[in-house]
C-alpha cells in the first residue's frame, strides 16, 4: 500500500519533480527550482508580561526570484518547521506565476501559540520577528503577508516596525493591513472571493448548479469562514463547517450568519443550534457535493481519501491534499482545483495592494473584485486548457503552466556570474 508523503516541503518537491519531468526541464533547471534561494533562521529574545525573557524561533524562506519581489505570508502556529515554510514558499512561487502576477515566492512562520499569549506579547513578538527579518524585507525585495493565525493588526505592527527603522512610512512593505494605513479594499475577503470564482467556473465547466449543491468545509477563520457566506451566495447549501475544535453537521443547510456570530462569541463553532457536532476526521468524509478544506496541510492522505464523498475538492488551504491522496482522487473521477490555483486570490489582491502603496493611488472595492474576477477566471481556463491538452487533471496542469514560467524566467536571467 501507498505510504502518505507527510512532510510538507518532501510533498512540494513529489509534486514540482512530476512536472518538471513532464515538461522535460533540463537537470540544471530542476536543480534550481528544487531548492528554495534563501532561507534565514531567527532565534530571538521576547519579554513577557512577568519580565521572564522567552527564546522563540521564527524563519523567512524565499524560493524564487526571477520574476519579481519574494511575496508571501507569515504563519504564527506551534507546528511551523523550516520545512513548512520551505514548501510554503515554493507553493507561492508557482502560485505567483499561475495568476501571473509579477513576484516570487517566500513563506515566514515563528514557532508559538497564540492562543497562549498577551496582546502585549503577540506585539513584542512580532514586532522583534520583524526586525530579525528585516534584512531580507523590503517593497522591492520581500513583502510578506497574513497566513495562519496572523491578521491585519499583526501587518500593521509590522509595517510600522519597518517604518520607525526607515524613520518615514513604507505601506508597500507588507499587504493585507488595515484600510486605515494604506491596506486595500477587497484584501480581508480576497481569498475567499477567489475560491467562489474558481467554484463557479468549475460547476459551470462540470455542469453542476450551486443551487442544488452542497458544501462542507474545513476551517473556519479568514478563508474559511468567509468562503461560507460567499459560496452561500452563490446559491450553494452549506452544510458542514468546522474549527480546530471541531466540527458541526447539519444535512438541511446551516445559517453561515448565525455560525458566524455563534463562533464570535463563544470563541468555537461547538454547539452551535440546530446542528450535531462532528470531529474534524468525520467532517471530511461527511455526504456532500463540494468539500472546501481551508485550514492547514495533510488532511486529505490516503487513510481517508476513499471514503471522501463529495464530487468536487475545492483546496483553499495550502497542501491539504497529500500526493497519494491526489491519486484516490484522481481514480474516483473527483476533481480537485489545487491550491496554487483555488487560493491565489489572496496573493492577487496583496499584489493590487502592493502596487497602491507604491503609487499611493487607491481603487474602489469594485475594481479590486472586477479585477480580480478577471485574472482568476482567466487563470482557471488557462490551467484548464493546459490539462486538456496535456490529457492530465487540474493541479499538473496548473503546475505545468507555472513551472513553464518559472523556468522561463530563470533560462533568461541567466546563471550569475
Ligand atoms: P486562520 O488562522 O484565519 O484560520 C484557520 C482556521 O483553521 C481556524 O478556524 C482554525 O480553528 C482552523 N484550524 C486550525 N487547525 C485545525 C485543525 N487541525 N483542524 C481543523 N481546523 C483547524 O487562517 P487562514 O488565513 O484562513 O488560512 C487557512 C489556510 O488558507 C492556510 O492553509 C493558509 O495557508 C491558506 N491561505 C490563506 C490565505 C490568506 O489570505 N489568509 C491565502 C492563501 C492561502
Amino acid at each position: 500500500m501507498a505510504i502518505d508523503v507527510l512532510n510538507p516541503y518532501d510533498m512540494a518537491v513529489a509534486q514540482f519533480d512530476e512536472a518538471a519531468n513532464r515538461l522535460g526541464l533540463s537537470q540544471s533547471m530542476r536543480a534550481i527550482l528544487r531548492k528554495p534561494k534563501r532561507e534565514l533562521i531567527v532565534n530571538f529574545p521576547v519579554r513577557m508580561d512577568n519580565s521572564d525573557v522567552e527564546m522563540f524561533t521564527g524563519y523567512r524562506v524565499q524560493h524564487n526570484i526571477n520574476r519579481g519581489p519574494a511575496k508571501g505570508g507569515i504563519r504564527f502556529s506551534p507546528e511551523v518547521s523550516l520545512d513548512e515554510v520551505r514548501a510554503l514558499a515554493m507553493w507561492m512561487t508557482w502560485k505567483c506565476a499561475i495568476v501571473d502576477i509579477p513576484f516570487g515566492g517566500a513563506k515566514g512562520g515563528v514557532i508559538c501559540d497564540t492562543h497562549k499569549l498577551s496582546r502585549g506579547e503577540l506585539e513584542r513578538l512580532t514586532r522583534r520577528y520583524a526586525t530579525e527579518i528585516s534584512i531580507l524585507m523590503g517593497p522591492d525585495s520581500d513583502i510578506p503577508a497574513p497566513d495562519m493565525n496572523t491578521n491585519p493588526q499583526i501587518m500593521a505592527w509590522i509595517m510600522d516596525t519597518y517604518s520607525m527603522h526607515k524613520g518615514y512610512s513604507v505601506p508597500a512593505v507588507i499587504t493585507g493591513k488595515p484600510l486605515a494605513i494604506g491596506g486595500s479594499k477587497g484584501r480581508l475577503e480576497a481569498t475567499a472571493r477567489g475560491v467562489q470564482f474558481v467554484t463557479r467556473e468549475v460547476m459551470r465547466n462540470l455542469g453542476m448548479q450551486p443551487d442544488k449543491s452542497s458544501v462542507v468545509i474545513q476551517g473556519f477563520g479568514n478563508v474559511g469562514g468567509i468562503s461560507a457566506r460567499l459560496l452561500n451566495e452563490l446559491g450553494c447549501k452549506i452544510v458542514g463547517l468546522s474549527d480546530i475544535q471541531g466540527g458541526v453537521y447539519n444535512p438541511n443547510g446551516i445559517d453561515v450568519q448565525q455560525a458566524t456570530r455563534h463562533a464570535k462569541e463563544h470563541g468555537v463553532l461547538k454547539g452551535l443550534p440546530g446542528t450535531d457536532a462532528v470531529t474534524n476526521a468525520e467532517l471530511l468524509e461527511l455526504p456532500c457535493d463540494v468539500l472546501v478544506p481551508a485550514a492547514l496541510e495533510n488532511q486529505l492522505t490516503a487513510r481517508n481519501a476513499a471514503r471522501v464523498k463529495a464530487r468536487l475538492i475545492i483546496e483553499a488551504a495550502n497542501g491539504p491534499t497529500t500526493p497519494d491522496a491526489d491519486r484516490i482522487f484522481n481514480d474516483r473521477g473527483i476533481t480537485v482545483v489545487p491550491d496554487i490555483l483555488a487560493n491565489a486570490g489572496g496573493v492577487t489582491v496583496s499584489y493590487f495592494e502592493w502596487v497602491q502603496g507604491l503609487q499611493r493611488f487607491f481603487w474602489s472595492e469594485h475594481e479590486i473584485n472586477e479585477q480580480l474576477e478577471a485574472i482568476m477566471t482567466r487563470s482557471f481556463h488557462a490551467v484548464v486548457q493546459k490539462a486538456d491538452e496535456q490529457a492530465t487533471n487540474l493541479r499538473m496542469g496548473a503546475y505545468l503552466l507555472a513551472v513553464a514560467r518559472v523556468a522561463e524566467a530563470t533560462e533568461l536571467r541567466g546563471v550569475y556570474p
